[in-house]
């Protein structure tokens, strides 16, 4: 059988720990054996982005740029004990926020569904996927602690000197309390809402979006009139022509329709709600690693990876020689959404069926009873075997070169 060509190489950023294993054999055993595979390669192990002052981490976000398609493995964001542990000359930013904010992307994460892992809500057939504006509102806060009597205000300031005030509360004798002022910024909301529609339009699914717009009259409403504009202007065709819908309404009836509905559509959700809603809707339908995520930007750029980390925990047991059973499916389809994104965007046919054949074999697989630990604990299916993370990825192969 001869190799699939490519035409455009992918960008690859490799990553660490058990990640980093996992992302050699996938390569080994899933990619190379069936394509000759083109990647513009990016080693962003840690000890690479500490060699190149983290250089590394914005050439590849760079190269994401040219070639408008990525794949990265997890990554260590280090903290003090990483700075320790590989010696660091600097406590580096995660490179997701840098690649994040040369990319001006959004996040997407979306569930794999497979038969034998349950959604625990008993009405979700298919994914439910969740965008989340990372930008502003209460991760960049400003707020005090304060004891009355006294006003508290906001102000606003513009560059004549003017200034707009407000009354937030009036604290009496006695009275202690908090009190915090939030922002965001137009431009991040309106790159937001494209990437959301773009994304929707992508896997052909609803989008929904959801705020407190009632109560919140400027602050939430803003978001809710900028996605309404955007979308009548620029998507309202589009979104018709391939038969999907914009729904807006309000977040405690967005949630409460969620978790009645079959899902099945891209929930898009200020900063604070899709931390937390993200954060419900991946342990609801099963486990971390079978989440994947996706970075979109509204200029047209995909980077595809796992949801989850390095898996530090195996890692270390990996290196004192013990076995382990490290999901690998998450990595997997990063590369197959990759590989479908680059092959319709160079209108390779072949490239585009061999990423659906390598997440059937993969799901097939599972469903075979054959999975990792992580998945054994919380499978409906009876007698599951228990595989390594080898051979887990072996048996993957076995099945993909049936298939193709
Ligand atoms: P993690 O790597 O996601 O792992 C947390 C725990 O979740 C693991 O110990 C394991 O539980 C389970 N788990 C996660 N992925 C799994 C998989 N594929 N297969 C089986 N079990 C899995 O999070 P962390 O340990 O908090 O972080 C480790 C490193 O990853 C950190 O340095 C962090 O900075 C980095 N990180 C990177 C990214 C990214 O690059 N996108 C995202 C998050 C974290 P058990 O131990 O119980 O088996
Ligand atoms: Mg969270």
């Amino acid at each position: 059988m001869s190799k699939i060509e490519m035409k455009t190489p992918l960008v690859e950023m490799d990553g660490d720990e058990m990640t980093r294993i996992i992302w050699q054999e996938i390569k080994d055993e899933l990619i190379c054996p069936f394509i000759d595979l083109k990647t513009e390669y990016f080693d962003l192990g840690l000890k690479k982005r500490d060699e190149t002052n983290d250089r590394i981490t914005v050439d590849a976000a760079e190269a994401t740029k040219k070639y408008g398609v990525a794949v990265k493995c997890a990554t260590i964001t280090p903290n003090q004990a990483r700075v320790s542990e590989y010696g660091l000359k600097e406590m580096y930013k995660s490179p997701n926020g840098t690649i994040r904010a040369i990319l001006d992307g959004t996040v997407f994460r979306a569930p794999i569904l497979v038969k034998g892992i349950e959604p625990n809500v008993r009405t979700w057939e298919k994914p439910i996927t969740i965008a989340r504006h990372a930008y502003g509102d209460v991760y960049k806060d400003s707020e005090m602690k304060i004891k009355g009597p006294g006003k508290a205000e906001i102000v606003f300031t513009d560059a004549e000197g003017n200034a707009q005030r407000q009354t937030v509360f009036d604290f009496k004798e006695g009275e202690s309390g908090v009190f915090k002022g939030e922002y965001n910024v137009l431009s991040s909301i309106e790159s937001f809402a494209r990437s959301c529609f773009m994304f929707a339009l992508d896997r052909k699914e609803d989008l929904w979006f959801s705020s407190k717009d009632t109560i919140s009259k400027k602050y939430d409403h803003t978001f809710k009139d900028v996605f309404e504009e955007i979308y009548e202007k620029e998507f309202k065709d589009s979104f018709e022509k391939a038969g999907i819908t914009y729904f807006y309404t309000l977040i405690d009836d967005a949630v409460a329709r969620v978790m009645k509905s079959k899902g099945g559509f891209v929930w898009a959700l200020k900063n604070y709600d899709g931390d937390v809603m993200s954060d419900m809707l991946s342990s609801a339908f099963g486990s971390l690693a079978m989440m994947t995520s996706v970075l979109v930007s509204p200029h047209g750029y995909f980077e595809y990876e796992a949801a989850h980390g390095t898996v530090q925990r195996h890692y270390y047991k990996h290196l004192k020689g013990e076995e382990t059973s490290t999901n690998s499916v998450a990595s997997i389809f990063a590369w197959s959404g990759a590989l479908r994104k680059r092959g319709e965007l160079d209108n390779i046919n072949e490239l585009c069926d061999f990423a659906d054949k390598l997440e059937k074999a993969t799901l097939e697989t599972i469903e075979s009873g054959k999975m990792t630990g992580d998945l054994v604990l919380i499978t409906s299916l009876k007698n599951p075997e228990k595989l390594s993370t080898e051979a887990f990825i072996k048996e993957i192969a076995n099945r993909l070169s049936k298939l193709l």
